[in-house]
């Protein structure tokens, strides 16, 4: 299938595009390379270095890919900034969504993806939180991420536009931007294998359901190529298991140990030092797959030991050379 990615030159939407080519497909990408960068995509994989915002320009992408299906990753995504200037997290989530679904039905495309978020849905969950779980969400770029869910529940309903919101978990693996706000796991390692400590906020015991980009991108490609009986649809895609800073900084450190040691470092890497609490942040954030599994025969295969360890060593060839 003809497939454009949106997003695709960023974390998750690079690991997408690898696991459409895997599968025998032809990705094509649509970004504006805001955070993403042309060094995540296999050079074959045509770019077109546009923003969702510029309608034309997306326009013009459409009549020249002609998709089948897309994969709509591109979105602001950073909560912070969404609190900060709600417009522009709107303008890109909810506008610059509104054109890619426009354009889908204008050429015909057969299925959407769209990147959800279950933590940003749900809010502060202690046990898997199903999809039937109430949506509260509280910072501008939830809201958009459900308006997003409700806009896409139109689009297949009255539209001819099949629709799959995929609300993620917690997503890590190499690629991840350790400069962002929300990749925990890529800012440790990038910290730790420089040998400096990790800064845990508050006490560090926040539980996140950790899920591999890798298989984040499985369920993308179930998500478009599994039959359905119904137009549109959301599904969890998580583990269901949780882990909290200092567990996930422990197995870090172990990594990064083993890693270190390996080129002939002497000295332990530095235990983590605690800051202060940070406003907002969720105490406990899990969500449950078992739909996923039972509809698109979806569920996450990596562990988080071995998405942990394929994370770091990725990293120490980043940084290591
Ligand atoms: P990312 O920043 O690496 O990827 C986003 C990509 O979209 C980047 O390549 C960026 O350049 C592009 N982009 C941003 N604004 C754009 C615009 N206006 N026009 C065109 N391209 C634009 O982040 P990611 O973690 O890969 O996130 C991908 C998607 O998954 C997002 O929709 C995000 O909200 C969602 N999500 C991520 C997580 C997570 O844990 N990383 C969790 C839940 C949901």
């Amino acid at each position: 299938m003809r497939v454009l990615v949106t997003g695709g030159a960023g974390f998750i939407g690079s690991h997408v595009v690898d696991a459409l080519r895997d599968a025998g497909h032809e990705p094509f990408v649509l970004d504006d390379l805001s955070t993403g960068s042309r060094d995540n995509l296999p050079a074959e994989v045509p770019l077109f270095p546009v923003d969702i915002r510029d309608a034309e320009g997306v326009r013009r992408v459409f009549d020249e890919v002609r998709p089948e299906w897309v994969s709509h990753q591109a979105a602001q995504m950073s909560v912070s900034r969404s609190v900060r200037e709600p417009r522009f997290d709107a303008e890109v989530n909810v506008l610059g969504l509104l054109t890619i679904l426009s354009e889908s039905e204008r050429v015909g495309v057969r299925r959407l993806a769209f990147a959800s978020s279950g933590g940003a849905l749900y809010g502060d969950v202690y046990s898997p939180a199903p999809e039937t779980h109430a949506a509260a969400p509280i910072s501008p770029y939830g809201i958009t991420k459900w308006v997003g869910e409700r806009y896409l529940e139109f689009f297949a309903r009255y539209r001819n536009l099949p629709c799959v919101a995929l609300r993620y978990a917690n997503v890590y693996g190499p690629r991840q931007n350790p400069h962002g706000e929300a990749g925990v796991v890529a800012v440790f390692s990038t910290r730790l294998l420089s040998g400096q400590p990790a800064r845990i906020n508050g006490d560090g015991r926040y539980v996140r359901d950790y899920v591999y980009v890798g298989d984040v991108a499985a369920a993308n490609l179930a998500a478009l190529s599994v039959e359905l009986d119904r137009r549109f649809a959301a599904y969890n895609i998580g583990t269901g298991r949780g882990t909290d800073v200092n567990e996930l900084e422990a197995m870090i450190r172990q990594e990064c140990s083993v890693i270190l040691q390996g080129r002939g470092a002497t000295s332990a890497i530095p235990l983590p030092e605690h800051g202060p609490e940070r406003a907002g942040d969720l105490r406990s954030s899990l969500i449950d797959a078992s739909l996923a599994a039972r509809e698109l025969g979806w569920s996450a295969q990596v562990a988080i030991q071995e998405g942990l360890r394929r994370t770091v060593a990725w990293f120490a060839g980043q940084i290591l050379r």
